[in-house]
């Protein structure tokens, strides 16, 4: 049996990262991934400008989308446009995870796709996991188990079945549109207006040559999406066809859970995307680094490394409770969302904002300030 110190699961952001900052510890590293890749994954693909810090590389050209997105377009209750500046990048998951997966590689990592994990048995020194292969089923022994396999994560469920409801009520829908419209390539444009979305912005952008239109509601969410769709379809001129429809939801509860023993678990598949504003890639490249470090304290210490993950993600943990609370509070009314975004609370927002951009320059990546703040 082939012996590793440690195996991640999910070749997505926290996966790929966690494996790739790993290997450059010295770890013996082995990535699975259960998809053929490219794989495609729902996500509108937006990331803040420290996102390349965490990533640890500059983010090359073939990448991203063709059109920069640099522009921000809010409309509030009331149907009040406010603009700014901010530069964001916009990629499609399967490229971009792509490249991730090459970086892993590149730094040592033996990387499997058309992998999944399919059991886990631990005997208090090691691990050892059950894969299905393709063709074949193998078994592998680990010292470390990082688990990035997402928000409908396997190993959650093997670890604690009761953090996932029955069935979902909540999801979010992209409706991908090919034709001619007078909205500007370079813009985002969200829409706060519950009408199109009762947990969040509805948003409209462009990726290439497709125009993403979607928005997220609990519950019903395709009669938001085709309420805001239609809206956009007049607003803007929309003369062409929708190519594709994505649709998103989750069972999980919206806890963080850390892990037990030697099992980490990073990104979506621990709990640390915000779903009120469906941001999740940042906490995902975090927590991977995260992951590593707490594998190599408890390399020194012997201790379990979920010892120190968890206090690691503490501070990820209270941030992404409060926004919760927050976004709950701004959306209960009209009055309330309209009050958030009120001009002195753009303004208060966008010099917090500024300053956390400008640290962040200067911060390891391990101590990125992430949005929302
Ligand atoms: C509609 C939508 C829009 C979003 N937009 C944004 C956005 O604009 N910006 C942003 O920051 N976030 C966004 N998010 C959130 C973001 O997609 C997630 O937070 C992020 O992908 C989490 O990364 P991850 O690595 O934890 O999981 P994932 O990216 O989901 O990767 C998990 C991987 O594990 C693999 N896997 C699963 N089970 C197994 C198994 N048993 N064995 C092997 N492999 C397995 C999966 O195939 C997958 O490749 C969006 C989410 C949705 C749903």
């Amino acid at each position: 049996m082939d012996e590793y110190d440690v195996l991640v699961v999910g070749g997505g952001i926290a996966g790929s990262i966690a494996a790739k900052v790993a290997a450059k510890h010295g770890l013996k590293t082995l990535l699975i991934e259960k998809d053929k890749t490219p794989r495609d994954k729902p996500c509108s693909g937006i990331q803040f400008s420290y996102f390349d810090k965490l990533i640890g590389e500059k983010i090359p050209r073939e990448a991203l989308c063709s059109n920069d997105l640099s522009k921000v377009e809010m409309t509030t209750p009331s149907g009040k446009v406010m603009r700014s500046k901010m530069r964001m990048f916009s990629f499609w998951r399967s490229t971009f995870d792509s490249w991730l997966n090459s970086l892993a590689v590149n730094a040592g990592v033996e990387f499997r796709d058309q992998v999944l994990l399919a059991g886990i048995d631990e005997d208090g020194q090691s691990i050892t996991a059950k894969c299905a292969g393709q063709n074949s089923e193998f078994e592998v022994k680990t010292r470390y188990l990082v688990a990035a396999d997402g928000l409908s994560s396997w190993i959650r469920k093997q670890l604690r079945p009761d953090d996932f409801y029955a069935k979902a009520t909540s999801g979010a829908i992209n409706f991908y549109f090919k034709g001619e419209t007078n909205m500007d390539p370079n813009t985002l444009y969200m829409f706060y207006q519950r009408e199109f979305s009762n947990l969040m912005f509805a948003w409209a952008y462009l990726k290439d040559d497709q125009w993403v239109i979607g928005s997220g509601a609990d519950p019903e969410p395709l009669e938001y999406a085709e309420r805001f769709f239609n809206y956009i379809e007049e607003r803007f001129s929309l003369r062409g066809e929708v190519v594709r429809t994505e649709n998103f939801d989750s069972q999980v509860k919206g806890v963080v859970f850390p892990g037990a023993g030697n099992i980490l678990m990073t990104g979506d598949a621990a709990g640390l995307v915000d779903m009120y504003r469906g941001v999740g890639m940042d906490n995902a490249a975090l927590s991977g680094r995260l992951a590593v470090k707490a594998i190599l304290k408890s390399e020194e210490t012997g201790h379990p490394a979920c010892e120190a993950y968890g206090r690691l993600l503490e501070g990820m943990t209270r941030k992404i409770d409060r926004n919760e609370a927050k976004q709950r509070a701004i959306f209960a009314t009209n009055e309330s969302l309209a009050e958030s975004l009120s001009p002195s609370r753009q303004l208060r927002n966008g010099i917090l904002m500024l300053g956390a951009m400008q640290l962040n320059r200067v911060l390891p990546p391990e101590r990125v300030i992430t949005l929302p703040l």
